[in-house]
């Protein structure tokens, strides 16, 4: 058996460990589509984070049995081919549900308080109260205190849930969320209002994207939307760049039909040198390492590895493994 694990170098020990016992593992930096599929041949299994994994690289990996998603977002892999071919494909829910929530509350504080911006005032020397009236003051009129403010959430899942949880805590806001698929409910005993997408868009101070990316959701968040929303409020995205057409997110912050967005995740990543988002003072960004802490790493490398073990050996997975095509399961089963 053959396990080649994308984008990382070194393994994480422990899960090279689990892979051994049942193959050979190999890894791999360079994954563009191509790349992949003149290496894919003889794999049984893919351990793979953002790297293309589609139809073709599928097709090319004839003895491929499992695909593990180092992650939650699966936009990157192909499931209906995989699903075609048999082949098991396992993301991991709510693995780094604390960690994407606590980064999209740091996003909003950061923002609130252009923390970039007095953090790189303190390092070149100056300091705040030394400087002229005039840029005392428009550091302080672009500030906000987040305290019963409305918090907009859209996509009311896992991460979701966690980021209202939160704010309603520790930052004492009110939480709204558009999710046509959550139990109004028990939303209510969150102490979570219910809204359209307009509703949420015209009344939130800060509305924090947190949907899957889909056809359906791919540029949901458009022109029209930026602009109904309020021109105090800012945007929040760590989900996925797609999400926000982000031309259009530009264009409302060049034209102040927003007042900030703080980003973790871009159309393309990484984005181009010269994208107008680097030059802007009111975005905070950060290079899509919501799951980068020492907790999230290793406990998501464990789940990787023994999904991929499990399905060598024939046995079905245990979670945290979601199995994302579970029809597939029934022909572990069988073999
Ligand atoms: P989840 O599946 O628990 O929640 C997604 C929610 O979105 C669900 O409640 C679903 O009903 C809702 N939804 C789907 N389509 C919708 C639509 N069109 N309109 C409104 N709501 C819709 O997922 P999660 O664990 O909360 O993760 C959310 C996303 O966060 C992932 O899909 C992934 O893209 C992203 N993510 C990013 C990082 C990071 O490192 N920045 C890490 C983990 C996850």
């Amino acid at each position: 058996m053959k396990v080649l694990v994308t984008e990382f170098d070194p393994i994480d020990e422990e899960a090279r460990k689990i892979l051994s016992e049942v193959a050979e593992v190999t890894s791999t930096l360079h994954c563009s589509e191509e790349e992949l599929i003149s290496q894919v041949g003889d794999v049984n299994g893919i351990l793979v984070c953002f790297a293309p994994i589609t139809r073709k690289v599928i097709e090319a990996a004839g003895k491929l049995k499992v695909i593990a998603r180092f992650g939650v977002g699966y936009d990157n892999v192909d499931v209906k081919a995989a699903t075609e071919r048999g082949v098991v494909v396992a993301n991991y829910p709510a693995i780094y549900t604390e960690e994407v929530a606590e980064l999209t509350l740091l996003l909003m504080v950061a923002l609130a308080r252009h923390l970039p911006y007095v953090d790189s005032m303190v390092r070149s020397g100056r300091w705040f109260w030394k400087m002229d009236m005039a840029t005392r003051r428009r550091y302080t009129n672009a500030c906000r205190t987040l305290q019963g403010k409305t918090l907009g959430i859209i996509g009311l899942g896992s991460i979701g849930r966690e980021v209202a949880r939160k704010a309603q805590c520790a930052l004492d806001m009110n939480v709204l969320a558009y999710d046509p698929w959550a139990d109004v409910k028990d939303m209510q005993k969150l102490g979570i209002g219910s809204a359209d997408l307009a509703t949420l868009l015209r009344n939130s101070d800060i509305i924090s994207i947190h949907v899957p990316l889909t056809d359906s959701t791919r540029g949901m968040i458009g022109r029209e939307e930026l602009r109904a929303m309020k021109p105090s409020a800012y945007i929040i995205n760590t989900s996925r760049g797609a999400i926000v057409d982000e031309l259009a997110l530009i264009e409302a912050l060049r034209n102040g039909w927003i007042a900030g967005a703080g980003l973790e995740v871009f159309t393309k990543e990484p984005p181009e040198p010269d994208n107008p988002l680097f030059k802007m003072e009111n975005v905070v960004l950060s290079p899509h390492i919501g799951a980068q802490t020492v907790e999230a790493s290793g406990k998501i490398w464990i789940a990787c590895a023994n999904t991929i073990a499990d399905v060598l050996k024939g046995r079905i997975p245990k979670p945290p493994a979601n199995i994302v095509n579970k029809d597939v399961l029934k022909r572990i089963r069988l073999e």
